[in-house]
Parts: structure tokens; C-alpha cells; sequence
């Protein structure tokens, strides 16, 4: 698969909405180990927000549209750091691709990378902190090496890499937001912001796994 147009966009950012809908209270249980137990609820209220502004795009949107209405939507609802950090994984890298009503490989990579280093300069945390960036930097990683042009190779080298990176959390010591002050005590656990990464990128590879080309 080579490319994505304004359509398919729409459809795999809905796909991603639902994935963290349904993943809940997963999220809740894991962010209520070390954190204070609202990423299920900010994330689904973000998403849900998200997936209903996705449905009201006007016709003729552009791939630029979707990314940005899914970042904004999720900033205006959700309020607080995971608003600003998740709102800037879609929004973030909007402006870096020209506008667009067709999507390839390389434009996907850009417009996450350009996401990455806006969330990283945002909120400051770098791999290694137990956060989001500690799934969605080796994703981006993952598909800026991954020598293929294929969306859907793309995606799947991106989830793979996400879900190492969530595994790569139980090992780190929380820096950021409410898991900080258990200090040593976060160990053993896995981020619940770098779980929701690895189930967005899980859930795109699955859209385009779904469809021909
Ligand atoms: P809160 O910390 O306000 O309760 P959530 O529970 O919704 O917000 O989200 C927590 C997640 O947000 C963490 O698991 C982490 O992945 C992510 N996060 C928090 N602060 C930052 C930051 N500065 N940079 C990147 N991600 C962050
Ligand atoms: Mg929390």
C-alpha cells in the first residue's frame, strides 16, 4: 500500500479512537498503579470528542484536516498534560507536510517525527523518563529506518517498536506527571501513556492490514 487518501485517513484515526474506547479500562487499571488512575477516562473522553469532529469534517477535507482536528479536538477535551501531549501526537506534525488529500509513506513518517519533536519539546521528557515518547520515539525510529515505502510495513514496524517501548517503561523510574514522586517504586510497572501510543499505532496497522492495496 502506497498511499492513503483523505477518506482512509479518516477511517484509520477513527480506528485508533475506538481502540482506546475500547482499551478503557486497561488503561485505567495500568495508569492507576503508579498514576492517578484517569488515563482511561481522559484518553476515551478524547477520543470519543475526537471520533465525532472526524465525522463532521467537511467534504473536501484534507489529510491535514484530520490529523488536526483529531490533535485539537483531543486538547480541547481533555484538558491537562495528556491533552497537550496526545493532541500534539496527531497535531503536532500537521503544519511540516504540505496540504495534502493523499497521504504516502514518507509523508506519514514526516508527519510523525515532526509530532514526536513537538511532544518532546513540549513537555520535555526524553526516552527513558517513562513516558509516551519512550513508545512513540522508537516507533518513529522504526519507520524512518525501516527501508520500505509500504504504509502498511510502516505501521506494523511502528507497533512493534511501540510495544518494546512499553515494555522498555518497567525499567525506567517516572520523571513526569503523578508516577514522580513514587520515585523507585514505579519500577516493575509499564507507562499507561506509552501503552495508549502502542494501541494507536496497533490499531492503524490493523485498518491497513483491512483494506486492498
Ligand atoms: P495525568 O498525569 O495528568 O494524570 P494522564 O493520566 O492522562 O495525565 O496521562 C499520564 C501519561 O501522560 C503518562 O503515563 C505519560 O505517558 C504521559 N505524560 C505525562 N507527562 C508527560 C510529558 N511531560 N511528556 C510526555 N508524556 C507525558
Ligand atoms: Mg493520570
Amino acid at each position: 500500500m502506497k498511499t492513503l487518501n483523505n477518506e482512509q485517513v479518516r477511517e484509520m484515526l477513527l480506528c485508533a479512537a475506538q481502540a482506546i474506547i475500547d482499551a478503557k479500562p486497561m488503561l485505567t487499571e495500568i495508569d492507576g498503579k503508579i498514576g492517578d488512575g484517569d488515563h482511561g477516562i481522559g484518553m476515551e473522553l478524547g477520543m470519543k470528542k475526537a471520533a465525532e469532529a472526524l465525522h463532521n469534517l467537511p467534504d473536501g477535507f484534507s489529510v491535514n484536516d484530520a490529523f488536526k482536528t483529531t490533535g485539537r479536538t483531543m486538547m480541547m477535551s481533555m484538558g491537562g498534560a495528556s491533552g497537550v501531549i496526545f493532541g500534539t501526537m496527531f497535531q503536532g506534525g500537521v503544519k511540516e507536510i504540505p496540504v495534502t488529500s493523499e497521504i504516502d509513506g514518507q509523508g506519514l513518517v514526516k508527519l510523525f517525527r515532526a509530532a514526536l519533536d513537538s511532544v518532546k519539546s513540549r513537555g520535555g521528557a526524553s526516552v527513558g523518563d517513562k513516558t509516551m515518547v519512550d513508545a512513540f520515539e522508537p516507533a518513529v525510529i522504526a519507520m524512518e529506518t525501516g527501508k520500505t515505502e509500504n504504509i502498511r510495513k510502516l505501521l506494523a514496524l511502528a507497533e512493534n517498536a511501540a510495544a518494546q517501548g512499553v515494555e522498555n517503561t518497567k525499567n525506567y523510574i517516572a520523571k513526569f506527571g503523578r508516577a514522580k514522586s513514587l520515585m523507585e517504586r514505579s519500577l516493575g510497572y509499564q507507562d499507561a501513556g506509552a501503552t495508549s501510543v502502542w494501541i494507536i499505532f496497533k490499531a492503524m496497522h490493523e485498518y491497513t492490514a483491512g483494506i486492498k492495496g
